[in-house]
């Protein structure tokens, strides 16, 4: 029927899912529903996961962040909620620019070392967008590299924010990206970097990923410099189609709001934050504060991610019977959201998707 699926999930993403039935017959998720639009599209998901009777039972956990010793944290009890259930779907939380706490999404990932962040950008059939050939799948470094949070004042007037690359860090996340390749059947990993300008440390990354390599004799791979990657995939995104990007943190998180535009932006683009311990599922998007609060949010990249969190379960049957209502609905436009050009709310789409299912 043309409904293809865009967020398949990894062996390697399973492996960490190993939490057991309650005596309801349900799985524990941890729900963080967040600031923003974060309770209105968390409520949707809640609603069409009820409706697709998935068996789940969320264990809803405030993130408002505490000082502790001077620092930010996490409330311990959201810790121990995703300790437990080892899984996690998570909303926007709002990051202060320049002074302020430290992003929670960036403790959230290194309380449970998330080290993959794994963000698929495929065309919706029906939905038309400049391209209709989208199907990028980009694996973004989690947990260093420009996002160390190591910066200084020198003197008055210069700063310095280190960009740290490790060896260790890099071999995790690119024999991920070769073992997710392989798992969903793509025959690529390119690696995308800036090793013409930051040798040491680009370099380092590219040279794991070549090490890397040799232990995926069938995979094939291929280096791209970050620049030329944003010229090719703009120009003929079909050239993506069958590889998985692996590339340091700062340039995933610019290269996949790129490739959101591509199919539509950010209001359908879905991610998972795999770790050995636990996986976070999350939009790609934040809060919206412009529309937060007037049922104008457009609920799917959440759901979505929602998604591959089912997958991520083995609840494949769920997951595949809430994808195919999200495609429907988009398919036959009559409820679309503000965002993709139409004029329905929040509750009308959640309700048009849940006709569907
Ligand atoms: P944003 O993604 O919140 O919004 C950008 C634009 O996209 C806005 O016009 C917004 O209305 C629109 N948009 C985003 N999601 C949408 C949706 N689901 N439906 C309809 N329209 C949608 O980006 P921003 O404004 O740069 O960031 C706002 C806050 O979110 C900041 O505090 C930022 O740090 C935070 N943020 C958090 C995360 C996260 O928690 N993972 C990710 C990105 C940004």
């Amino acid at each position: 029927n043309g409904i293809r699926s865009i967020t398949t999930a990894s062996p390697s993403l399973t492996q960490a899912f190993s939490a057991e039935k309650n005596t309801n017959g349900n799985y524990l998720v941890t729900l963080i529903p967040g600031d923003g639009i974060g309770p209105e599209i968390s409520r949707s998901v809640k609603e069409i996961f009820a409706a697709a009777k998935t068996p789940i039972e969320w264990e809803e956990v405030d993130v408002t962040p505490i000082i502790k010793d001077g620092k930010t944290a996490i409330p311990e009890s959201a810790i121990t909620s995703v300790r437990k259930s080892t899984v996690a779907l998570k909303g926007p939380l709002a990051t202060p620019i320049g002074k302020g706490h430290v992003s929670l999404n960036l403790t959230l990932r290194r309380t449970f070392n998330l080290y993959a962040n794994v963000r698929p950008c495929r065309s919706i059939a029906g939905y038309k967008t400049p391209y209709e050939d989208v199907n990028t799948v980009l694996i973004r470094e989690n947990t260093e590299g420009e996002y160390s949070g190591i910066e200084h004042e020198v003197v008055d007037g210069v700063v310095q924010s280190i960009k740290l690359i490790t060896k260790e860090a890099s071999e995790r996340v690119a024999r991920y990206a070769f073992t997710y390749a392989q798992s969903v059947g793509r025959d690529r990993v390119t690696a995308v970097h800036k090793a013409n300008i930051m040798k040491l440390a680009d370099g380092l990354f590219l040279d794991v990923c070549r090490q890397v390599s040799k232990e995926f004799p069938n995979i094939k791979f291929d280096e791209v410099l970050l620049d030329r990657a944003c010229l090719h995939i703009t120009s003929d995104p079909s050239l993506y189609a069958e590889t998985v990007m692996v590339m340091p943190n700062l340039y995933g998180d610019i290269l996949s709001d790129m490739c959101a535009g591509l199919i539509g932006g950010l209001g359908l683009t879905p991610s998972g934050n795999i770790g050995r311990d636990a996986s976070i599922f999350e939009a790609v998007h934040g809060t919206a504060p412009d529309i937060a609060g007037q049922d104008k949010a457009n609920p799917t990249a959440l759901l979505l991610s929602g998604i591959m969190m089912l997958k991520h379960m083995r609840l494949t049957e769920q997951a595949a019977n809430i994808e195919q209502a999200v495609f429907k609905t988009i398919a036959e436009g009559n409820a679309l959201t503000a965002d993709l050009g139409g004029r329905a709310s929040n509750s009308q789409y959640t309700k048009a998707v849940i006709d569907n299912l």
